[in-house]
């Protein structure tokens, strides 16, 4: 018996099925190498302003829309699958093999969305669903449809890990984090009692074959989910397990970059291949330093991140750039080189128009970012973890909530001469549903990225309107009341509400861009000023009532970027606080192409509030030129000479809220003329 589960036993027994199970979105109050903790789900409530408005739609619409999706058998077949893997009806398996993953995602959303609400409806949908779910599983604790359903048809007719493209570990190990999340958010062990089964099954089979499992993980969720089916149920088997897992990347026959796994992962050094995996590879091996201090996985780990950040990242916090390409690219050994895709390309590759970008890609940077925060308590982790959610992040979803981008383009242009996989405009359904959900899930958990503990007191990740009720290490009691209009006001009120007799800091977050920032407390101005790109640490004893003010300024850059991305080379891209803007044509006089806009590299920008404008936004407004293009028909360069110009006014929206008024031309990256 776990010491930890004694109490919440008694409060099962008295509370009949529901008993009070807490715990954050990655449950690391106990894992012994992290600096800062998450709280648990549920301890913040969003009250107003930016992050209040995309929770209610995540919940009132997106949610519910998603399962209207994921339900309806002519559209999506996911729930379909359970059902027929179940026996509860005739028919096949149908959709991509990471459909049950696509399905648990979502399921996860639902699950935290009611951590935060308590909305007995969602209770009551969550248990039809997991009833369901649970009769899927077989004895032995396997659980993946598209094997499931074909063996009904016929014992012989499949057998598990025969294909590394079943994306079988990758299901489980969304079936895992969902069920945690499902645990920490209702009490109930329902769906993490079919995890710990599909959890023991991986355990026996990594003793019975460990290559199975390694030749297995592709798109590994699992890393992420075993370890916190460690944190849900402090069972040691799942940490071996979790820290085998990463040591048997090295043992893949035929390993290839595509799936980082050509390489033992602790002599990796570099961010390669396809960049969802990538990225939830390093998010697991977080998850596993978190709990072991293993230091050659945090060494690889900061050297991949570097790679990331320094080199391969799109400036709104996207990243793999590559449709398809090779790696490693121009490489001296040519029967060294293999084909990656939805990949990390070349540092300083980072083309616009095609840019790959999957939304999974940017929401994996999201989680990786997390942990590391939650590793090191250093603020450049929070930094990308916001660039990614503002700008990377919501951008891939409909300001309504109902369409979805799977690639992440930095600029469109109407007239593209050739084709590309995927839809250049958000869609109501992607026959590959891996993004959809993770886009859902991700905006329903932005409240559990927004504060942590440590032993010296609370962090402020993200600013928002919100209550956060939690308690400090020692136990101690903390209420406070955040209230701000940001990220379009630099202004953020704090109110502590209520707070333990002692002395402990509050650690106030000042992005890197906030240079000149001032913080008082209780109306007295500190001396010191907060530098950017820091925690700043304010240690006193709270009492009630006590306020204090952050104020950041908000000043709008031109970006440029590193002389070695080509594709943005003499041009600007323009930033204000945490939002990454760009020129959309619905905005130009008719007919004018985006291409031959440009500013001035002292433009200056003034920023307005536009309520009724993208469901409120912060414009920029300014002044461009025009430049008669004239024709490129058969024109592949020509003589430069002095075109005519015109000046007009521009005016910028935030990125995210591009492709939300019909068809147009879009561009971050401005040139300058
Ligand atoms: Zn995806």
């Amino acid at each position: 018996m776990r010491l930890r589960s004694i109490p919440l036993l008694i409060l099962c027994l008295w509370g009949s099925q529901v008993c009070g199970a807490a715990g954050g979105l990655t449950a690391t109050s106990s894992s012994p190498h992290v600096v800062l903790r998450s709280v648990d789900i549920g301890a913040v409530r969003w009250t107003q302003g930016f992050w209040a408005r995309r929770f209610e739609s995540c919940r009132d619409a997106a949610i519910p829309n998603m399962w209207r999706l994921l339900a309806d058998p002519n559209t999506s077949h996911a729930y379909e699958n359970f059902l027929v893997a179940a026996g509860v009806k005739e028919g096949r398996h149908r959709g991509p093999k990471w459909h049950d993953g696509d399905f648990f995602k979502w399921l996860e959303a639902v699950a935290f969305v009611y951590g935060m609400t308590h909305d007995e409806e969602l209770d009551r949908q969550m248990d039809r669903i997991i009833e369901t779910i649970a009769k899927v599983q077989r004895e032995d604790g396997y659980l993946h449809t598209p094997v499931i359903i074909a063996q009904r048809q016929g014992p012989s007719a499949s057998s598990e890990f025969q294909n590394r493209l079943d994306f079988e570990t990758y299901n489980l190990g969304h079936l895992m984090t969902c069920a945690c999340v499902h645990h920490r958010a209702t009490g109930k062990t329902s769906l993490l009692d079919v995890a710990k089964r599909a959890a023991d099954f991986l355990c026996a089979r990594y003793k019975t074959a460990p290559r199975d499992l390694a030749n297995n993980a592709i798109c590994p969720s699992h890393y992420m989910g075993v370890v916190e089916m460690y944190r849900e149920t402090r069972d040691p088997r799942y940490l071996e397990l979790a820290q085998g897992l990463i040591d048997i990347r090295g043992l893949v026959e035929g390993g290839t970059d595509d799936n980082q796994d050509r390489i033992p992962f602790r002599q990796q050094t570099r961010a390669v291949g396809h960049a969802v995996r990538a990225n939830y590879l390093c998010a697991g091996v977080a998850d596993v330093y978190a709990e072991t201090g293993d230091p050659s996985l945090l060494e690889a780990l900061e050297k991949i991140w570097c790679d990331v950040a320094y080199r391969k990242m799109y400036v709104t916090g996207a990243t793999g750039a590559l449709y398809d390409g090779v790696s490693p690219d121009g490489a001296r050994n040519q029967s060294s080189i293999q084909r990656v895709h939805q990949a990390y390309g070349r540092p300083y590759q980072l083309p616009n128009v095609t840019a790959y970008n999957e939304s999974c890609a940017t929401i994996g940077w999201v989680l990786w970012n997390w942990r590391m925060l939650a590793l090191t308590g250093q603020a450049r982790y929070a930094d990308m973890l916001e660039l990614a959610l503002y700008n990377g992040v919501l951008a891939s979803i409909s300001l309504d909530g109902r369409e979805f981008f799977y690639t992440n383009p930095l600029a469109r242009v109407d007239k593209l001469p050739f084709e590309l996989r995927w839809s250049r405009k958000r869609e109501p359904y992607i026959s590959c549903f891996c993004c959809p959900p993770n886009i859902v899930r991700t905006i329903a958990e932005v409240a559990a990225y927004a504060y942590c503990v440590s032993d010296q007191g609370v962090w402020f990740n993200l600013y928002g309107g919100s209550v956060l009720d939690t308690r400090l290490a020692d136990g101690g009691a903390i209420r406070l009341r955040q209230e701000t209009e940001y990220p379009w006001e630099g202004t953020i009120r704090i109110i502590v509400e209520n707070a333990p007799q002692k002395e402990f800091s509050l650690f106030l977050r000042v992005p890197a861009w906030a240079e000149g920032a001032g913080i008082s407390v209780n109306g007295a101005r500190l001396h010191e000023n907060p530098k950017a790109g820091t925690y700043f640490e304010i240690r006193r004893a709270w009492s009630a009532g006590d306020r204090i003010k952050l104020l950041l300024p908000m000043p709008t850059q031109l970006l440029e970027a590193h002389p070695l991305v080509e594709e943005s080379r003499n041009q600007a891209a323009v930033r204000r606080g945490p939002m990454v803007y760009c020129l959309e044509s619905v905005d130009l006089p008719d007919a004018t192409p985006i291409a031959t806009v440009a500013i001035a590299s002292d433009t200056q920008f003034r920023s307005r509030f536009q309520e009724r404008l993208l469901g409120a936004v912060t414009v920029l407004e300014g002044k461009a030129r025009v430049f008669a293009g004239g024709s490129w028909d058969n024109t592949l360069y020509r003589p430069l000479s002095a075109q005519e110009s015109k000046t007009i006014d521009i005016r910028l929206i935030p990125y995210y809220a591009w492709s939300n008024r019909g068809p147009s031309e879009m561009q971050v990256w401005l040139p300058l003329r």
